[in-house]
């Protein structure tokens, strides 16, 4: 099977063709990052006009690259949710044209769930049951893998995911955001002493699986405020008694939202050990599982408890057409795909977005354990 993925939910628009036998072909993204850093944030409109912009281009590329035409692919696969549906919309219509157009089946993919499964590209060893965490802008997930689109969520956020926070964090403290938040701040982090400041671990007292950011951005913004930092002035031309106060803050940040992920996996993998004893590994994956303190920091973690991190590679652990193309072979082979009619006009509905898509059911038992 050759597969096109394509991925629009949020704000990256990416292509990719990747073989049934784990091989990619190729991989294109085209970041937003321009205009976050130009208005200072994205506007779902504004998003909406970007991604129509470039899709056409960036599908293009990625057969290109891969050196094949739309006549040889087996399938189209595209995220249909969760995201902006302005942004969904864009890529579920340009899979409904070429899947109309060569009559290729269409498969409709849950971001959450590619961002989880592309381990299973990464590490062929990587079979069901498996535990996730899933860590990135929109979402702070802790899921128990059973089988393809079958999944138990161990734990959310109730508020504001650990991405989130870190963007946050980095445009308080001046950061360069041309590619975004996490990675510059991971950077800067590295100068700082993360004893220094003293922020509360959020949730200690609560026996559930479930996250809560929203508290230790408002404890950092508090810190910055006490410090006088001018977010104004950019850390590059800060003196450099203000560059280590900012990179105390962001490494005294990092340390706490990291010890959250921690706390909470070590909760999870005992609730998921209980529902299936034959679990080996938890996948780490989503933009923040690439920052490289979060990835030793687990891997620790999950040794401890006998099981193995899988963590993908970092351009498969940020939004990429791979982990969408590969979650359309998964579900291909099950079966689960939809078949264009004949004479299908590019706007049929073939697949349906769907903007707010839970994965999988909640853990009911979790709540009673939880009080
Ligand atoms: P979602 O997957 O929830 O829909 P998204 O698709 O926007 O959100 P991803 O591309 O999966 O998110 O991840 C982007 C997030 O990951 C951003 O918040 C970004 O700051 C964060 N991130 C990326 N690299 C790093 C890093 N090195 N350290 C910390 N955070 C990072
Ligand atoms: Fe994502």
């Amino acid at each position: 099977l050759i597969v096109l993925g394509i991925e629009t939910s949020c704000d990256d628009t990416a292509a990719a063709v990747v073989r049934s036998n784990g091989e990619i072909l190729s991989q294109v993204v085209s970041s937003q990052a321009d205009l976050l850093v130009k208005y200072g944030g994205v506007s779902p409109k504004m998003a909406e006009g970007a991604h129509s912009l470039v899709i056409d281009q960036v599908v293009q590329e990625a057969l290109d690259k891969a050196k094949i035409t739309e006549e040889d692919l087996s399938a189209v696969a595209v995220t249909i949710g969760p995201g902006l549906g302005l942004c969904l919309r864009v890529g579920v219509r340009k899979a409904r044209k070429i899947a109309g157009t060569y009559a290729l089946p269409i498969v409709g993919v849950h971001h959450m769930e590619a961002h989880a499964l592309v381990a299973r590209l990464v590490e062929r060893e990587l079979q069901f049951p498996f535990m996730a965490l899933l860590i990135s802008g929109g979402h702070n997930l802790l899921i128990l893998a059973r089988d393809i689109g079958h999944y138990i969520q161990l734990g959310t956020s109730i508020d504001d995911a650990i991405g989130e926070a870190y963007d946050k964090t980095a445009k308080w403290l001046g950061l360069d955001l041309s590619k975004s938040g996490g990675p510059a701040l991971e950077q800067l982090a590295l100068e700082g002493n993360q004893d220094s400041f003293k922020f509360k671990v959020p949730m200690k007292q609560h026996k559930d699986c479930n996250f809560s950011y929203a508290g230790l951005k408002t404890q950092v913004r508090l810190a910055i405020e006490s410090k006088n930092i001018d977010a104004t002035i950019p850390i590059a031309s800060t003196s450099s008694e203000d560059r280590r106060v900012r990179a105390d803050i962001a490494a005294s940040f990092q340390r706490v939202a990291v010890l959250h992920l921690e706390d909470k996996c070590q909760r999870a993998i005992g609730w998921g050990l209980k529902i299936e004893p034959s679990i080996k590994h938890l996948v780490a994956s989503g933009g923040v599982a690439s920052n490289k303190y979060v990835r030793s920091r687990l891997y620790n973690m999950v040794e401890k408890n006998g099981l193995q991190l899988v963590c993908p590679p970092p351009s498969l652990c940020t939004d990429n057409g791979v982990m969408i193309a590969w979650t359309g072979i998964e579900h291909f082979r099950m079966g689960r795909y939809d078949t264009p009619p004949p004479a299908c006009e590019p706007d049929d509905a073939l697949v349906d977005i769907r903007p707010r898509w839970p994965l999988g059911e909640e853990y009911a038992e979790g709540r009673s354990e939880a009080r």
